[in-house]
């Protein structure tokens, strides 16, 4: 096994995997099989709102059937709070991260107000209303920000993804309305490189604007909880599906303001459901049907496909392991390793 790669499958359980999903989860797999490296399965359910109970042992138990076995144990951002608040008290002391209190309302106000145009998808750019003068530490009342606090010293090493964190110290309740918490975007465009898409570029501070971090009803946004455990878990490549593209600059922004270096990204080709959108749990995507070992063959056939792989007939081989090898070769002649 290289040390060098770890690549990771992150399901928010939200809903079973679909034909979609199993699309990302494969292409995750492959790569890691590829380059002879771990492939680690992360839980994302930070928002626990709408994480349903129980989905998350059945994904595991969809990818087992599919015959993707994790590494190691998976890790739940739920138990992860000591975590990220550390992370967000460090970035508040070095002017990195600011409480705001605008509501979404007052946000779509002052874009009216000011004529601003909305994002690439119809998105609020924050205007930056709360947005302290350069430099200055926001820091969280009642948490402590001690020089134990600071990226890089022992206090915020994110590296450590099995150890439960004690829960944070409650922060003594707001005087007057909850505060989400935003990243303080530079100014300037973001490059970076895709393996599948290519040279890429964005402009944060103009497309998106300071992004939240942690909401105003307390739950941790996904760019901070995604960003802060792919350092934890040492993930080396990310490959996702192409809808999270637009989010890598963001996670770019973090990682840099958190000193960390940047994994690689391959964005996977999405499956479009009969309207022509994305598949997705929201527009009523079906979990993947894996009851008997033939549909399972059809599941893992039908993504592999997406990925411009040969398909089992071509193979002529409709056993699940020597599919899974043969996909494996092809990934490995197409995308490295070099
Ligand atoms: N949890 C995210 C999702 O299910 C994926 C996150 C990622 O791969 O970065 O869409």
């Amino acid at each position: 096994m290289s040390a060098a790669y770890i690549g990771r499958f992150a399901p928010s359980p939200t809903g079973l995997l679909h034909a979609g999903s199993l699309v990302a989860a494969l292409a995750s797999w492959l790569d890691a099989r590829a380059h002879g490296g771990r492939w680690l399965v992360r839980i994302e359910d930070v928002d626990q709102a709408r994480c349903l109970p129980g989905v998350d042992q059945l994904i595991l138990q969809q990818l087992a059937q599919c015959g993707l076995h994790a590494d190691d144990e998976p890790l739940y951002q739920s138990r992860r709070d000591g975590v990220y608040q550390r992370v967000l008290d460090a970035l508040a002391q070095r002017g990195r991260a600011y409480p705001c209190t605008c509501s979404r309302r007052e946000i779509e106000q002052t874009l009216e107000h000011l004529g601003r145009p909305r994002g690439r998808h119809g998105e609020l750019v924050y205007p930056g209303t709360c947005r302290p003068g350069p430099g200055k530490p926001a820091v969280r009342g009642g948490l402590s920000n001690g020089p134990h606090d600071r990226i890089g010293d022992h206090g915020v090493n994110p590296a450590s993804p099995g150890a439960p964190t004690p829960a944070p110290a409650p922060a003594p309740a707001p005087a007057t309305r909850a505060c989400a918490w935003r990243m303080r975007v530079p100014a300037g465009v973001l490059l970076w490189e895709d393996r599948r898409l290519g040279a890429q570029a964005q402009d944060v501070a103009a497309e998106v604007g300071d992004f939240v971090l942690q909401r105003a009803d307390g739950y941790w946004a996904y760019q901070l909880a995604v960003t802060v455990d792919d350092v934890a878990q040492g993930v080396t490549h990310i490959v996702r599906g192409e809808d999270l593209a637009d989010n890598t600059p963001r996670q770019i922004v973090l990682l840099h303001a958190l000193g960390y270096p940047t994994p690689t990204y391959l964005h996977t080709p999405l499956v479009l459901g009969p309207n022509g959108e994305k598949l997705s749990k929201q527009n009523g995507a079906e979990a993947l049907d894996l009851g008997t070992p033939m549909a399972v063959m059809t599941a893992l056939d039908a993504a592999a496909q997406v990925l411009g792989l040969s398909t089992v007939r071509d193979l002529q081989s409709d056993r699940r392991a020597s599919a899974l090898a043969a996909w494996v070769s092809e990934w490995k002649a197409r995308w490295g390793p070099a």
